[in-house]
């Protein structure tokens, strides 16, 4: 693929916390309208290359979006083209309303559309935050303030959607229900990069699969070859 067909790369990506290599040299990309999991053991580096590649942790190596250099972008500015990030623990505001938090999300705002059409559409995607919307974020189940994060993210029209373990700590049928929804959101033709533990739903969805061991990408291939390899089946698929 040239690098006009990418979304979104990040090359030779490097990351330390003190004197720790969190994240060695890894290159990650994701075609338009990809469907990609990055996979790999508590510990690997999932979470630090993330927020490498949004700037949440200051790292080393570039970042291209849609084969433009955003290296020197901020946070907020790579939010801004596009680049948007579901954290782990959904960071969210507790004592604010589901409304309020995700009117938040639109901070960035580009584009033609207001606000209230875009609560319409996150509502639409996630009819229980309608009926749960004036009621602050603390009070919701896990799953809904996983829905509520990630209808925040899609406050901000992404373009690329990475996402850090959202099924964490739900429900096998929530989490299935929420890893739905993020297939039919790439069906609609949005990016995704999806960082999970373990997840055989995750490896349906998926097109390409990234596998990080000890903050090195130890391993890429089609989603579909994951069966057809005997360790890694044996570890992500059971
Ligand atoms: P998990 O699945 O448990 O979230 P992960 O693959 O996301 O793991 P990271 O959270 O990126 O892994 O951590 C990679 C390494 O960096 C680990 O050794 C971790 O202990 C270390 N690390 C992470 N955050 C910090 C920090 N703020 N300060 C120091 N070391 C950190």
């Amino acid at each position: 693929m040239n690098a006009s067909e990418k979304l979104f790369e990040a090359r030779a990506l490097s990351a330390f916390y003190g004197r720790v290599h969190a994240l060695k040299p890894t290159t990650v990309w994701v075609g338009e309208g990809e469907f990609v999991t990055v996979l790999g053991p508590n510990g690997a580096g999932k979470s630090t290359m993330l927020r490498a590649m949004t700037r949440l942790t200051p790292a080393t190596g570039r970042v291209y979006f849609r084969g433009r250099d955003i290296t020197g972008l901020a946070t907020h500015e790579r939010a801004r083209e596009g680049v948007i990030m579901v954290q782990e623990g959904r960071g969210l505001f507790g004592q604010m309303s589901v409304r309020e938090n995700l009117i938040l999300g639109a901070y960035t705002m580009t584009g033609s559309d207001t606000a209230e059409q875009r609560l319409e559409s996150v509502f639409a995607l996630f009819p229980r935050l309608k009926e749960r919307y004036e009621q602050v974020a603390a009070s919701l189940s896990g799953g809904e303030q996983q829905m509520l994060a990630i209808g925040r993210a899609l406050m901000a029209r992404p373009k690329l959607l990475m996402l850090d373990e959202p099924s964490l700590g739900l429900a096998p049928r929530v989490a299935s229900e929420i890893l739905e929804t993020l297939g039919r959101l790439n069906g609609e033709g949005l990016g995704i990069l999806l960082v999970e533990q373990k997840a055989p739903q995750a490896l349906k969805l998926a097109k390409r699969v990234y596998v990080l061991s000890l903050g090195a990408v130890v391993a890429e291939l089609p989603a579909a070859e994951i069966k057809s390899h005997h360790e890694l089946s044996r570890y992500y698929l059971h």
